[in-house]
C-alpha cells in the first residue's frame, strides 16, 4: 500500500495507526543511551544543520531504524536525492511505523513525523516528493541508524 498525502491528513485529524509496540523511557534513561546531539534532535525536536548528517548523501543498501528504539522506519531503496541536505524518503517501511502530528510552530503549518513506537522526533513530511507517492519524508540523520 502506498501512503498518500490524503492518508497523512486523515491521520493528523483522526488519529494515527496503532504501533506494533510501545517503548517508553524517562528523560534520564534516554540521555543514557543517546549522544547529546541525538538527544537534542530526537527528544527535544531539534533539527540538524543541512548537509551535515551522516546519511545525507549515503546510498548504501540497508534499513534505516529509529536511533532510539530500533523500530524499522525506511528502506534505502526508497531514499532519494532531494537536494535539501537531509535524508529524504518517499515512503515508510510500513504504515504504522510513523505517526503524523500537525506542527504549527515557526509560523508555518507543517506535519511533524515521529517514530510511532517511542515518539522520537524524526523530521517533517511534505507533499512535494516524486511520484508515485508524491511525498518527501525529510528526516534528520541523527534520528536514524542504518542496519
Ligand atoms: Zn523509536
Amino acid at each position: 500500500m502506498t501512503i498518500t498525502w490524503k492518508d497523512i491528513m486523515h491521520f493528523t485529524v483522526n488519529g494515527n495507526p496503532t504501533p506494533d509496540k510501545r517503548i517508553e523511557k524517562t528523560t534520564e534513561e534516554w540521555k543514557q543511551i543517546l549522544t547529546p546531539h541525538q538527544f537534542k534532535i530526537t527528544r527535544l525536536s531539534g533539527t540538524e544543520m543541512p548537509h551535515t548528517g551522516a546519511y545525507c548523501s549515503s546510498h548504501e543498501a540497508g534499513i534505516y531504524n529509529c536511533v532510539c528504539c530500533e523500530n524499522e522506519l525506511f528502506d534505502s531503496t526508497i531514499k532519494f536525492e532531494s537536494g535539501t541536505g537531509w535524508p529524504s524518503f518517499t515512503q515508510p517501511i510500513k504504515t504504522n511505523a510513523i505517526k503524523y502530528i500537525k506542527d504549527e510552530s515557526h509560523g508555518m503549518i507543517r506535519v511533524e513525523i515521529q517514530c510511532n513506537n517511542c515518539d522520537s522526533h524524526l523530521g517533517h513530511v511534505f507533499p512535494d516528493g516524486p511520484e508515485p507517492s508524491g511525498l518527501r519524508y525529510c528526516v534528520n540523520s541523527e534520528s536514524l541508524i542504518k542496519k
